[in-house]
């Protein structure tokens, strides 16, 4: 692709701060893990951070280490990736799919107690695109129902609601830096907690179970590998450190997005600005104007990709995979899921892209979003991926 959906931004300083590491003897579980992990609570105002190799392995740690097990529900969207509602599935918990609202596209707070039965453990609150979900509403809810609240802020590092940082609000939050989130360590996530009886514990389950004074092979319970390497921190420490020139940037990218889309019709745009919240853009997505089918939704994204500007369809729902077809307690209704997911169009979004490649991408969405309606439905090539 000439111009790519999303593509990381690594410095030469960056580069040279990892093969400073590969000179040294310490590759795991040295000085770069503890630095990386410091920097990152300090700077989402949090007791501890935990760094692990995904966001995902971040997920199934909260879930495991807030004791959520077999048969336990936990409500999650379905309009998001679908790791969140995986980890859930990882300890044969229940994913519950819950509705979001239209105009941010997260978790819809008025359908969540519809969804609490007796067997609700938790609510996994997706601050989607990098938009902080209604945090206080959600936290009440939780709070009178006895659940826990994870939050994935997998998409929204640096976001902010009510001057703090999304992610630390819930009794654990998750983050990933794979290279395509707003700052990367390659592959890898952290979690947040204020419990520092719950950091511990999530300290010994990505390290195999071991407790911090057990020797090596010594192990407490059931562990996994969810390391993150030395190169891999190195990298985050360099990346967190110049954060807030990259979220300007990402932002001004958004806001030079909105300027030239505003005009076109066919289109919703996404909020540029949300009462008592930060955006941390994560992607730009819009969404395409009702009377397009999801057919000519990806008409328009495969033809965009034979020009070679890459777009996505951010999100698939998760209840909708064939991976989940089977999946009890999954039956639910979700109009606005279904609705909104079939015309949400994720375009080209990157530190470095340039406002020239802005041009050709909006240049050539307008004059699709003239074309699609006209296009046969036997033209129109059934989705792919
Ligand atoms: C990126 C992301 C994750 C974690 O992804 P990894 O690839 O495992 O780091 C989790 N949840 C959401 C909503 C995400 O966007």
């Amino acid at each position: 692709m000439r111009i790519p959906l999303s593509a990381p931004d690594v410095l030469e300083e960056e580069i040279q701060a990892i093969a400073e590491v590969l000179r040294t003897p310490h590759l795991s579980l040295g000085s770069k893990l503890t630095d990386f992990e410091h920097a990152l609570a300090k700077y989402l105002g949090t007791e501890h951070a935990v760094a692990v190799s995904s966001g995902t392995a971040g997920l199934h740690l909260c879930m495991r280490s807030l004791g959520i097990g077999p048969g336990d529900e936990v409500i999650v969207p379905s309009f998001t990736f679908v790791a969140v509602a995986n980890a859930a599935c990882y300890e044969s918990a229940v994913p519950v799919f819950v509705d979001v609202e239209p105009h941010t596209l997260n978790i819809d707070p008025g359908r969540i107690e519809a969804a609490i039965t007796r067997r609700t453990k938790a609510i996994v609150v997706v601050h989607t695109f990098g938009c902080p979900a209604e945090l206080s509403v959600i936290l009440d809810l939780a709070r009178q129902h006895h659940l826990l609240v994870i939050e994935d802020a997998c998409e929204a590092t640096g976001a902010e609601y009510e001057g703090h940082k999304a992610g630390a609000f819930g009794d654990a939050g998750v983050f990933a830096f794979y290279p395509n989130k707003q700052i990367t360590t390659g592959e890898g996530g952290a979690v947040v907690t204020r419990d520092p009886k719950l950091a511990a514990r999530m300290r010994s389950l990505r390290n195999q179970g071991r407790a911090e004074t057990d020797d090596w092979f010594q192990h407490s319970e059931l562990g996994y590998n969810y390391r993150l390497s030395e190169m891999n921190c190195a990298l985050g420490i360099t990346q967190l450190r110049r954060i807030d020139s990259i979220l300007r940037r990402r932002e001004q990218i958004a806001r030079i997005y909105h300027r030239k889309l505003n005009l076109l019709g066919h289109i919703k745009l996404p909020p540029l600005e949300l009462s008592r919240r930060k955006i941390s853009w994560f992607v730009y997505v819009v969404r395409l104007a009702e009377h397009f089918s999801q057919a000519q939704r990806d008409w328009v994204v495969s033809e965009m990709q034979r020009r070679g500007i890459d777009c996505g369809r951010y999100f698939a729902p998760i209840h909708l995979q064939p991976a989940y077809r089977s999946c009890i307690g999954t039956r639910a209704q979700l109009p606005v899921t279904e609705r909104e997911s079939a015309r949400c169009l994720a375009l080209p979004f990157f530190n470095r892209l340039e406002e020239a490649q802005i041009d050709e991408v909006c240049a050539s969405l307008s004059e699709l979003l003239e074309k699609a309606p006209r296009i046969e439905a036997s033209a129109l090539r059934p989705a792919s991926g």
